[in-house]
């Protein structure tokens, strides 16, 4: 992975909020040290993402079969749309950006932005990597994702 996978980000956050909560505070947490994390089955390996019960075999109550790993953070273009109006206020000076659904390499699929691209040239399938876009202010780190190889591409 680049070690340009960082992104600072000090203008004020305007947009919403995203919604951390007891289930996912690891998740943040792992972000804010850029570490990207997934629920693992214990058993038998499985990833998954938010979480759910293993589909595999029984499960131990309350998912104690499920524990935090870290996962690649790479993945691919599952589906996308262009947005060239700002559904929030906040997104007003990002328009006109990609919504992505991202397919990890692991299996499950988070929504997110595909950036440091033309919106034109994102395609369904193409390889992404995580980039961690941190807000200092806000306390948190934003998972995003970029094409994957995009820091050799721009070095070359
Ligand atoms: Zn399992």
């Amino acid at each position: 992975m680049g070690t340009d996978n960082v992104r600072l980000v000090f203008e004020p956050f305007t947009k919403p909020l995203p919604n951390i909560d007891l289930d996912n505070q690891p998740f943040w947490d792992g972000l804010r040290e850029h570490k990207f994390l997934l629920f693992r089955c214990k058993t038998c390996g499985a990833y998954y993402w938010p979480k759910a019960y293993c589909h595999f075999h029984d499960n131990e109550p309350f998912m104690g079969n499920l524990e935090w790993a870290e996962a690649s953070g790479k993945g691919k273009v599952f589906a996308f749309n262009i947005h060239h109006w700002p559904l929030h206020p906040g997104f007003k000076e990002d328009v006109p950006y990609v919504y992505a659904l991202i397919e990890l390499n692991e299996g499950p699929l988070i929504s997110s932005n595909v950036i440091d691209i033309e919106p034109k040239d994102v395609k369904v399938g193409m390889p992404v990597e995580i980039v961690y876009e941190d807000h200092p202010s806000e306390g948190f780190t934003l998972p995003k994702f970029r094409g994957l190889g995009s820091d050799q591409a721009k070095s070359q």
